[in-house]
């Protein structure tokens, strides 16, 4: 192991760092101290929508959540990464949301107290070692671990499709993000060593072995961020949905855009609007490439794997066009190194992340490619970092 990959985090100095930060803030008492991971999809992009598979993993960095129950129906919030402390009544906690942070955990705390248990009061923490706003759902860890927090401190148990309910009820209900299903299935379902395999149209799970002495997945940020991504990734949305009212007409057993095949898109490209034609040319060719992929990695083709990120970031690029110089120069100096098996945008793209997938071995020449490529190119350094898959939430000890 190099010092340029260095050893993940382990689970008694996430939960010490926690309740030491959690006592400097609230005071003596110790709270319970859960941990929710984030997560970097490999394949299967803008298909959870489309009602298509994806194929994410849970990585080894994620959110920590402190709970201490109180008596008084006071709840106090506060985050070790992100500025502003809150305090309300249980009884009048506010309907809206703010804007701020804590609009997370809130809607988490909102759904919670909709279900069966108690909860007299809390003083929550929340710490983490992800990046936020990054591209690998620090949203969906902080969702899926409160819910697991909030779920402990109440006396009960969260099965992983109920921190989905929860997360979603949080993300989409309260905080009015309009995000796919996927992020709080990969956190909330993960397995280590494996990749998840979601359907999206019927929510069937799998998991995928992705043996992790042979490959690691790394992470590239382009340090970009767009103002303007939630526009252009809505417009997608609608431009999908325009494509499967008129592709549907030739698929009559269709029920989303996923089920309709590349040569039925391919044949009726003239009906459609040019950049809606593309839209629909991605997600059909996406989605019989998710489907390859998974059949590559149950063969233990991780080669062919890696072929299937590049010809999908391709297909991003040009059909779904949601990449950018910055992302297409990161894939192309990830493909350009020895033992680099395939790489991709991650997330919506518009700016944001790659993912690239290697043979374990060539990290340090993997680093040394995109840190120089990016730099002589754009005049910054991108931020590499690599990850192991998580065993998914649970509480520390
Ligand atoms: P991403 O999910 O790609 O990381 P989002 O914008 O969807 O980015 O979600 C990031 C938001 O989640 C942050 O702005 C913050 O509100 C919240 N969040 C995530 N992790 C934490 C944390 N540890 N403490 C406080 N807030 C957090
Ligand atoms: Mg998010």
């Amino acid at each position: 192991m190099t010092l340029s990959f260095p050893r993940p985090p382990i689970d008694s100095e996430r939960s010490e760092a926690l309740r030491i930060a959690f006592a400097e803030r609230f005071g003596p008492g110790a709270p319970r101290a859960h941990f929710a991971p984030g997560r970097a999809n490999l394949m299967g992009a803008h298909l959870d929508y489309n009602g298509g598979p994806v194929m994410p993993m849970a990585v080894d960095r994620g959110t920590w959540v402190a709970v201490r129950r109180r008596t008084d129906r006071r709840v106090r919030m506060a985050s070790t990464v992100e500025e502003g402390e809150v305090e309300w009544s249980l009884d009048a906690l506010p309907d809206a949301p703010s804007g701020r942070w804590f609009d997370y955990p809130l809607g988490v705390l909102r759904a919670v107290l909709t279900r069966p248990g108690e909860l007299p009061g809390l003083d929550v923490l929340f710490g983490g070692d992800l990046p936020i706003g990054a591209g690998l759902s620090s949203s969906a860890s902080i969702c899926v671990g409160t819910a697991h927090a909030l779920t402990a401190a109440a006396g009960g148990e969260l099965e992983p499709d109920e921190g989905v309910e929860l997360a979603l009820a949080a993300e989409r209900g309260f905080v009015g993000v309009q995000c796919g299903i996927m992020d709080p299935y990969a956190v909330a379902h993960s397995r280590p060593g494996h990749l998840l395999w979601l359907d999206c149209k019927d929510r069937s799970v799998d998991h995928v072995p992705l043996d992790a002495t042979q490959v690691t997945v790394a992470v590239a940020d382009s340090l970009v961020r767009r103002e303007l991504a939630q526009g252009a990734f809505n417009e997608r949305v609608a431009q999908c949905a325009e494509a499967f009212e008129l592709l549907r007409l030739h698929v009559p057993a269709a029920t989303c855009l996923r089920d309709v095949p590349l040569g039925v898109v391919r044949a009726h490209l003239s009906e459609l609007e040019p950049a809606v034609g593309r839209r629909a040319l991605h997600v059909a060719g996406e989605v019989a490439r998710t489907f390859e992929a998974r059949d590559a990695l149950v063969r233990g083709d991780v080669a062919a794997f890696g072929s299937a990120m590049l010809a999908s970031h391709e297909s991003l690029r040009e059909q779904y066009e949601v990449s950018t110089d910055e992302l297409d120069c990161l894939v192309d100096a990830a493909a350009s190194v020895d033992g680099v098996l395939g790489s991709r945008l991650t997330g919506a793209g518009f700016g944001g992340c790659t993912v690239v997938l290697l043979r374990a071995g060539a990290e340090d020449d993997l680093r040394a490619a995109l840190e120089q490529r990016y730099a002589a190119r754009f005049g910054r350094t991108p931020t590499v970092a690599f990850y192991r898959g998580d065993p998914g939430p649970r509480e520390l000890d």
